[in-house]
């Protein structure tokens, strides 16, 4: 992934790190969803439970960013409550993206990007009158409005909105139970027969039909919101809604093999390359099983890791550091079945030229953001993937990204197995941009995606 959605520092957690915690509705230290919050009175970004959470968070990483978002605070003038465009909103956060040094990736980053401003007028707190604060939407505290406007937002969009909410609120469920922040829960058995993902209509389909959750048809639609109001189906309905940011990636994977090989449904060995791999594809590794559980005859799988965020030591044995074998659910240790994974750190274009490359089936970039992106960075990888000896994956989240990505392609007169479309199994979570559009714009995980053919 680009370094808009990448964090090469997998122990920092902020890639997951809730949205709920950067627009002050949770503690920023222990993510409590306390009604009891009181904000860093220097910078009032953050919010905190108690003192000790303050403490905590002071010693972690506060008294670093602290400072700078005051003085971020402090170049921001008054508006009078008439606002402003959107554009000068967003022309706003560009320059504080410039001056804090940095993108999303990092936490200051990230408080910058989600700096709460009103819905309507789109002024942040230190543009409005004297003392006056930002009101939250109490249904999806996600949306803020001043005391001189309208205090709602668009149904629709609140709903939506919500539902980003109750997967902060799963995420933050899961981290204090198991310490993850990732759900997974792909079929549990593998599959006896082979059925093509292709056959299934959505991820209602695949969960009910292909996968092992026949059981859910009646309680929930085809969107995966429960219909039942029973508060523990309705947790594991959100469960299975949030799991999807999760294997989006392994099912696009599939679908993807699925358009390329003809014989997919009997290969023993598969081989992937996943390229500018980080935090999300790391995040997704137990999935990968998930393969097998749907390729019966699969028996090895081969997964290779390169890019610039790839953490090369896997393994604490220097020997095997740079490979490994995942284990695998009991049902398929016993079958005989493994995925051995190798990482490598750095461009594709020049892990192609080392001795561990081999020719994989499939090579695949998720958000990759090429063509918006780190371009130069990344066009002698692109120049190298449109004639190269495989065909390659490439999935995006926003349209104007594919619309460029299309134009590098053409240039380099590259041809394409599958044009570009909606995926059908991009994320069904929405996740809120920080700099988007319009005011709460939302983002699906491999909303797009397209495969481009090999020389
Ligand atoms: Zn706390
Ligand atoms: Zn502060
Ligand atoms: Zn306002
Ligand atoms: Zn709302
Ligand atoms: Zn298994």
């Amino acid at each position: 992934m680009a370094s808009k959605d990448s964090n090469p520092d997998l122990a920092s957690d902020t890639y997951q790190s809730p949205a709920l915690a950067f627009k002050q509705a949770l503690c920023f230290s222990c993510w409590d969803v306390s009604s009891n919050l009181s904000r860093c009175s220097a910078c009032k970004r953050v919010s905190y439970c108690s003192a000790k959470c303050q403490k905590q968070d002071w010693n972690r990483n506060h008294k670093k960013i602290c400072k700078k978002l005051v003085v971020l605070n402090k170049q921001k003038g008054y508006i009078p409550s008439a606002g402003r465009r959107w554009k000068d909103y967003s022309d706003e956060q560009e320059l504080e993206f410039l001056k804090s040094g940095t993108w999303n990736v990092c936490e200051l980053g990230r408080l910058v990007g989600y700096e709460p401003y009103c819905y309507h007028c789109y002024r942040r707190e230190s543009q409005l009158e004297d003392k006056t604060k930002l009101n939250a939407c109490q249904y999806c505290l996600l949306t803020s409005f001043c005391p001189s406007c309208q205090q709602t937002h668009p149904s629709a969009e609140c709903v939506t909105l919500q539902d980003i909410a109750a997967d902060d609120k799963i995420i933050v469920d899961l981290r204090r139970r198991t310490g993850k922040s990732s759900i997974v829960s792909f079929t549990q058995l593998p599959r006896k027969h082979y059925l093509s993902l292709s056959s299934a209509q959505d991820w209602h389909d695949y969960y009910t039909r292909l996968s092992d959750k026949g059981g859910c048809r009646s309680k929930m639609n085809r969107e995966l919101k429960h219909l039942l109001n029973d508060p523990k189906e309705r947790e594991f309905i959100e469960y299975l809604r949030c799991d999807t940011n999760t294997t989006t990636i392994q099912l696009t994977l599939i679908a993807a093999l699925e358009a390329i090989m003809p014989n997919v449904s009997t290969r023993s060995s598969i081989s992937l390359h996943v390229i500018g791999a980080s935090g999300a594809e790391f995040a997704s590794l137990p999935a990968f099983e998930e393969l097998f559980h749907l390729l019966p005859s699969l028996t090895a799988l081969h997964l290779s890791f390169v890019g610039l965020n790839v953490l090369e030591d896997l393994t604490d044995d220097t020997e095997t550091k740079n490979s490994l074998t995942l284990r695998c659910c009991t049902a398929c240790t016993e079958m005989g079945r493994s995925i051995s994974m190798t990482a490598w750190r750095g461009p594709y274009h020049t892990y192609v030229d080392t001795e561990c490359y081999k020719t994989p089936d499939l090579a695949a970039a998720f958000h990759s953001g090429f063509a918006v992106d780190e371009e130069a960075a990344w066009h002698p990888t692109i120049k190298y993937l449109a004639h190269a000896p495989h065909p390659t994956l490439f999935t995006a989240a926003r349209y104007f990204e594919i619309r460029k990505e299309m134009g590098v392609w053409k240039n380099l007169g590259a041809k394409f197995v599958k044009n570009a479309e909606v995926n059908k199994w991009k994320g069904m979570s929405p996740s809120l941009t920080v700099c988007g559009d319009k005011p709460n714009e939302v983002l699906y995980q491999n909303y797009w995606w397209y495969i481009v053919k090999q020389k």
